[in-house]
């Protein structure tokens, strides 16, 4: 089998290999078959000049001419192999299990797309962590993975509306945040567009586009959301190797925003196919120089638990150079070595 008994049985192979053989999983091969197994052409065409038989055709043909000769010299041949086969019921039963999987997994998705249709991520979920209890080997591994981080982003997609897709019904705003959604429940191996219904339009150039322009947006509404636990004064930069994002969105590039007069993006009349998106960098000003100094003197007074928080506060007012390097590396050292 082609499979490792060791990795995904949690058995020794030598014991899945008895057990296999003892249901009729394993069966021994026909002579034909060891022979073609253990054998190279060269090694047969050497035993056909042995026996002074002629030595052309093909490897099987070969075996055929030795085995009509000696069957009993053939059999010698490979007595000290075991060579073993899927018999055809172990076929059978792989065939039918990786068919059972094939619609679980239609099934899984299915319903994981009703669920999110009526905005329950967490529904939505568990088809996705049923199915992959079920049927994939690799679950054991990923036990440990929390999800989280994708459970965010869904959240933020199904409570997207942006003005960029321009008049939508809400029928067509469920369809398409879930249809947005089904690619990162599944992993990218999904194609949100093929989730979208047959006659789904929007006078955006094509779906795509929309599910771009909607995934865009709850991106950096999840970024927004980020920031706003630490400032509430944020500038927009853009990537110098960013390609797609159009001119009107660029315009914003280096802009001071209050958090709550942040421009929704992608603007209403962005023409990027991708939606433009920038990065949010924090803004400290005046008020949180003064805070950046309690900070550093509130750093003083801490106990172990906190120290983590304040270390990665420190770090924030250095990259956001309201402190110099000798600053923060010596209140840095001051910090761990209460450690
Ligand atoms: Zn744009």
């Amino acid at each position: 089998m082609s499979f490792s008994p060791v990795e995904n049985l949690r058995e020794k192979t030598k014991v899945a290999v008895q057990r296999f053989i003892e249901d009729n999983s394993l069966v021994f091969c026909e002579l034909e078959e060891s022979l073609y197994c253990v054998f190279t052409a060269n090694d047969l065409k050497k035993f056909l000049k042995e026996k002074g038989l002629k030595q052309s055709g093909s490897k099987p043909e070969l075996i055929e001419r030795l085995i009509n000769h000696d069957r009993l010299m053939a059999e010698k041949l490979v007595s000290n192999y075991k060579i073993m086969k899927c018999s055809a019921q172990a076929l059978n039963f792989l065939d039918e299990f990786k068919e059972n999987r094939k619609n679980a997994l239609n099934l899984a998705k299915k319903r994981s797309f009703e669920f999110l249709l009526k905005g329950c991520v967490e529904d939505a979920f568990m088809e996705l962590l049923k199915y992959k209890k079920e049927y994939l080997d690799c679950y054991d591994s990923q036990a440990n993975h929390s999800y989280e981080d994708e459970i965010e982003k869904i959240n933020f997609v199904i409570s997207s509306s942006p003005k960029v897709l321009g008049k939508i019904s809400q029928n067509q705003l469920d369809n398409l945040r879930a249809a947005t959604c089904m690619s990162i429940l599944w992993y990218y191996d999904e194609l949100s567009e093929s989730w979208l219904p047959d006659d789904f339009e929007t006078h955006l150039s094509s779906n795509t586009v929309a599910i771009n322009y909607l995934k865009c947006n709850a991106e950096m509404r999840k970024n927004l959301a980020n920031c706003q636990k630490y400032t509430d004064k944020v500038k927009l930069t853009f990537s110098k190797v960013d390609v797609d994002s159009c001119g009107l969105c660029k315009k914003l590039k280096n802009q001071v925003f209050d958090l709550k007069n942040f421009p929704e993006l992608p603007l209403e009349n962005c023409t990027s196919q991708t939606g433009c998106k920038c990065e949010i960098e924090e803004v400290y000003d005046e008020q949180d120089t003064i805070e950046c100094e309690n900070v550093l003197s509130a750093l003083t007074e801490v106990g172990n638990l906190e120290l983590f928080t304040k270390l990665s506060q420190l770090k924030k007012l250095f990259d956001n150079d309201l402190i110099t390097e000798e600053e923060y590396q010596q209140k840095k050292t001051e910090i761990l070595s209460r450690l």
